[in-house]
C-alpha cells in the first residue's frame, strides 16, 4: 500500500450503522490486508475490530491510531468479506453487527484463529474390560462407561454433555483407575472404517437432474431441484457432491435444523469417506471454531450446518446446497434479519459457484424466479424407488362429533390401520392441553398480563403459559371475574390429544414430540427409536414431525386442525398450510405400503385447498402467485417493515409517524409507506408495538431509500426511546 492510503477503515461490533476510520499507529500498512483482526481503541474501551478497507481519505475529525494487530492474514476470504458487506447493505443492518455475527465467537473475542483440538473421551482397554453392572455404588461411574463402551471411537465433551448432567466427576473418578482416556481430536466427522454406501442406480428424472447440474459446476448458476417428498432429492445432492469432491472442491451444505435430521447426516457420512465439519448450536465455543477453521482451510470436504453456515469460509468452494429451501427457519427474525436462501444465491455469484435449492414444495418467491427463467427448474415427479404417493382426503367435521378434536371418522381410519398392523401418525401444530382456558358462567378468559393473547393451558391442565413471552402461572381455581369454579379449556393441543388417545386406544403404544417432550438432552432421539422400532403405533406432534423424517411404517397421516392456515391475516398463511400439508402427507407410506392422509377441516370447499388436494401443490402453487400477483405482494413487489416498540404505549406510533415524514421528505420515487399502524399483537412481553410498512416495485427504490433514512433515524431523538428495527423482506407481518 502506498503512503497515501494511511487511513484503515474498520468494522467494529456496535449497532451504529457505519464503518469506523483509524491510523495504522506503529503497524506497516504494508502488512495489513482487509479481512484482519485488530484491536482498536472504541470510545473508552478497546474492541476487537476487522479492516474492511485501506482509504487514502477519511472524514473522521480526529482518527485514533490502533492498539494491536491481532491476526498476520486476512481471516477470511475477500469473497466473503464482500458478501458481509453486501448482507449489511442489503439488509440495512449494521455493518460491525454482520460481520462479528458471521465469526465464532471466539475470534470475535480476539482469540487466534488456531485450531487445537477438542476434548474427547474413550476407554482404555482396561476400561473396555470392566463390568460396568458391578459398580453398583457408583452408578454414575457405571452409566459412563456403558456409554463409552456403545461408543468405541469416543465421545467429544459436548456429545456428553448431551447425553448426561454433569459427567465430569464420575469421569475424573474412571481416568484415576485408568479406565478413560483424555484426547484432543479435531472437531471434524472423519471417515469410519469399513465400506462407504454404494449409490443407487439414480431413475431417469434424477439422472436427468444430475447431469444437469454437472454441466453447470464450475460457475455461477441457481437450480430449483423441486421434487416430491420421496422422490431422491438426497440422492440427487449426494451425486452433485461426489462430482464436486472428485474435483477437489468443498461442499456446502444448508438445512433447517440438525438435531431434527440425524439420518441425513449418516447418509452423508456413509458415502463419503472425507471429514465432514457440523456447524450447529450445539457446538462449544472451541468445537464451532475448530470446525470453522477446517472449512476455511479447505480441511473439511463437506460443511453442513444450519442457517448462520451460510458465512462459514471455505477455501475452495464448489458448490452451495439448500435443502428444504422454504423452511421458515432459514430466515432469521431477530436482530441482523436475514434470509439464508438469499444470501447462499448472492455468496454463490460472488464465489462463482452454483447453488442448488431443493424441497417439495418450494416457496412462492423461488418458484416464481423459475418461472422467469432465472433459476434452473429440474423436477422430480415421482417417488423414487417403490414408495407410492399417498392419497388425500378431506374430513368434513362440521356438525361431527367430535372428542378432544379427534372426528370419529379419523378415530375409525385410524382404527383400521392400526388393525393393519401400520402406524398412524396425527399432525396439530399447537402444543401445550388447550389454547385456551374459558369460564364457562361468565365467559371469562385466561389472558397473559404483559401480551394481547390468551393463555395456553398446559402440564395436565395444572399450569398457565403464553407462547408469545413465555411467562408462565398455575391455573386459575376459579374464575378470577365470577368466582365460577365452572372454567373449562376450549379447543386441543398436543398433549390434550395424547390424552384423548389414551382413552380411545388404550393398548396402543403412542408418543408425543413437540417442544415439550423432547427438552430434555436425548430425549427426541429416543422417541423417534421407539417409532422405529415399531413399539410405538400412534404419533402425536407438531411441525417437528414434517421435517425431514423417514416412517416407513406410517400408513395414515391425519391433520387434526388446518383451519387456522386458512383464515390468517397473514397473507403468506396459505402458502405455509400448504407447504405443511403437503410435507406431513409427505411422511406416509414412503415404503412399499401406500399411505392414507385425512385432512379434517371445517371448510371443505376452501378454494386453495380443494385445489391442493384435487390437483397438488404446484397447481395451488400458480393459483397463490395469480393471487399474489393481483394483490401487488411479493414476489411482484418488495416490502420492508419497520418496527417500533416501547413500554410507553403512546411513543411507537409518534416515532413511525414521524420516521414516515422523514421518509416523505427524502422524496425517494416508487416508495409507498403504509401505515404506520399498531401491530396486530398490539401489546407483547409488556411492550406496545407498531409498525410502518414500505413497499415497492423495484427492489433498487427500496434500498435507495433505507440507507439514507436509517442514518437519519439513527440520530433521532425519537428513535433513542424507543426500541426500532428494520426487517427488508420480512416474513412474519407482526
Ligand atoms: P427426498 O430427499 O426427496 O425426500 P430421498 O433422497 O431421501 O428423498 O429418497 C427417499 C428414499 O428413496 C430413500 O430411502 C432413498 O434411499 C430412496 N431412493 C432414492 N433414490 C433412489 C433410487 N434411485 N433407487 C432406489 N431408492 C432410492
Ligand atoms: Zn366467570
Ligand atoms: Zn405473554
Amino acid at each position: 500500500m502506498s503512503r497515501r492510503t494511511p487511513y484503515l477503515r474498520i468494522a467494529v461490533p456496535t449497532p451504529l450503522r457505519r464503518a469506523f476510520d483509524y491510523l495504522p499507529g506503529e503497524l506497516a500498512t504494508d502488512g495489513l490486508a482487509p479481512g484482519m483482526r485488530l484491536r482498536v481503541p472504541f470510545g473508552r474501551t478497546t474492541q476487537v475490530g476487522l479492516l474492511l478497507a485501506l482509504a487514502a481519505h477519511s472524514d473522521a475529525r480526529r482518527p485514533r491510531p490502533v492498539t494491536a494487530c491481532i491476526d498476520r492474514r486476512p481471516l477470511l476470504p475477500a469473497s466473503l468479506l464482500a458478501l458481509l458487506r453486501w448482507a449489511s447493505d442489503y439488509y440495512a443492518h449494521p455493518i460491525g453487527e454482520v460481520v462479528f455475527g458471521a465469526l465464532p465467537s471466539l475470534l470475535r473475542q480476539g482469540e487466534p484463529a488456531e485450531r487445537r483440538g477438542v476434548e474427547h473421551w474413550r476407554l482404555t482397554c482396561r476400561g473396555a474390560m470392566q463390568e460396568p453392572d458391578r459398580l453398583t455404588r457408583a452408578p454414575r461411574q457405571a452409566a459412563l462407561l456403558r456409554l463409552l463402551a456403545e461408543h468405541p471411537e469416543g465421545l467429544s465433551a459436548s456429545a456428553l454433555n448431551e447425553r448426561q448432567d454433569n459427567w465430569r466427576p464420575g469421569m475424573r473418578k474412571l481416568a484415576e483407575k485408568d479406565w478413560v482416556q483424555r484426547e484432543q481430536r479435531p472437531a471434524l466427522l472423519l471417515p469410519e472404517s469399513g465400506p462407504s454406501d454404494e449409490a443407487p442406480a439414480l431413475n431417469a428424472e434424477q439422472q436427468a437432474a444430475l447431469d444437469g447440474l454437472r454441466t453447470g459446476l464450475g460457475r455461477f448458476g441457481v437450480g430449483l431441484l423441486d421434487g416430491v417428498t420421496g422422490s431422491g432429492k438426497t440422492e440427487v445432492y449426494l451425486g452433485l457432491i461426489g462430482e464436486v469432491l472428485a474435483r477437489g472442491r468443498q461442499a456446502l451444505v444448508l438445512v433447517p435444523e440438525i438435531g431434527l435430521t440425524p439420518q441425513l447426516l449418516d447418509r452423508f457420512r456413509r458415502r463419503f469417506p472425507v471429514p465432514i465439519a457440523v456447524l450447529h448450536s450445539g457446538l462449544s465455543d472451541r468445537e464451532r471454531l475448530d470446525a470453522w477453521l477446517a472449512a476455511r482451510d479447505g480441511e473439511a470436504a463437506i460443511v453442513i450446518g444450519t442457517r448462520s453456515a451460510v458465512f462459514t469460509p471455505l477455501a475452495r468452494p464448489g458448490v452451495i446446497i439448500l435443502d428444504e429451501e422454504h423452511d421458515a427457519s432459514f430466515k432469521q427474525q431477530e436482530g441482523f434479519r436475514y434470509s439464508a436462501r438469499d444470501v447462499a444465491v448472492k455468496r454463490a455469484q460472488l464465489e462463482d459457484v452454483p447453488v442448488l435449492l431443493g424441497s417439495a414444495t418450494p416457496s412462492l418467491e423461488t418458484l416464481h424466479n423459475a418461472r422467469q427463467g432465472r433459476y434452473a427448474h429440474l423436477r422430480l415427479r415421482e417417488r423414487a424407488g417403490t414408495a407410492r404417493p399417498p392419497e388425500l382426503a378431506v374430513l368434513d367435521v362440521r356438525k361431527q362429533p367430535m372428542s378432544s378434536g379427534l372426528s370419529l371418522a379419523l378415530r375409525n381410519a385410524m382404527r383400521r390401520h392400526l388393525d393393519a398392523s401400520g402406524q398412524v401418525l396425527l399432525f396439530l401444530n399447537r402444543r401445550g392441553y388447550a389454547p385456551t382456558l374459558l369460564c364457562h358462567d361468565c365467559g371469562w378468559v385466561a389472558q397473559c398480563r404483559r401480551c394481547d393473547a390468551h393463555m395456553t393451558l398446559f402440564a395436565g391442565q395444572k399450569r398457565l403459559r403464553c407462547h408469545h413471552c413465555g411467562s408462565e402461572r398455575p391455573a386459575d381455581p376459579a374464575c378470577p371475574d365470577c368466582k365460577s369454579t365452572a372454567l373449562s379449556p376450549v379447543g386441543a393441543g398436543t398433549e390434550r390429544l395424547e390424552e384423548a388417545l389414551r382413552e380411545h386406544f388404550p393398548d396402543t403404544a403412542r408418543v408425543r414430540i413437540d417442544r415439550d417432550t423432547t427438552r430434555r438432552k436425548g430425549a427426541l432421539q429416543a422417541l423417534l427409536d421407539s417409532v422405529h422400532s415399531g413399539e410405538a403405533r400412534i404419533l402425536v406432534g407438531t411441525q417437528m414431525l414434517a421435517k425431514g423424517h423417514h416412517f416407513p411404517e406410517v400408513t395414515l397421516v391425519g391433520l387434526v386442525d388446518v383451519d387456522q392456515g386458512l383464515f390468517s391475516a397473514d397473507f403468506r398463511a396459505t402458502e405455509r398450510m400448504a407447504q405443511l400439508v403437503t410435507q406431513v402427507a409427505g411422511r406416509a407410506g414412503r415404503a412399499e405400503r401406500p399411505g392414507q392422509v385425512l385432512i379434517q377441516t371445517h371448510h371443505p370447499d376452501h378454494p386453495l385447498l380443494q385445489l391442493l388436494l384435487r390437483e397438488g401443490y404446484a397447481a395451488f402453487a400458480q393459483a397463490a402467485l395469480a393471487e399474489r400477483r393481483q394483490a401487488n405482494l411479493p414476489p411482484f413487489s418488495h416490502l420492508a417493515l419497520l418496527r417500533a416498540e416501547a413500554v410507553d404505549g403512546d411513543l411507537p406510533l409518534r416515532f413511525l409517524r414521524h420516521a414516515r415524514e422523514q421518509a416523505e421528505t427524502l422524496q425517494v420515487r416508487g416508495v409507498q409507506l403504509l401505515g404506520p399502524i399498531p401491530a396486530p399483537m398490539e401489546r407483547r412481553a409488556g411492550r406496545v408495538r407498531a409498525q410502518l410498512l414500505l413497499q415497492a416495485d423495484r427492489r433498487a427504490d427500496l434500498h435507495r431509500l433505507l440507507g439514507p433514512w436509517l442514518q437519519q433515524l439513527e440520530t433521532d431523538r425519537l428513535g433513542r426511546r424507543v426500541r426500532w428495527s428494520i426487517d427488508v423482506d420480512p416474513q412474519e407481518m407482526f
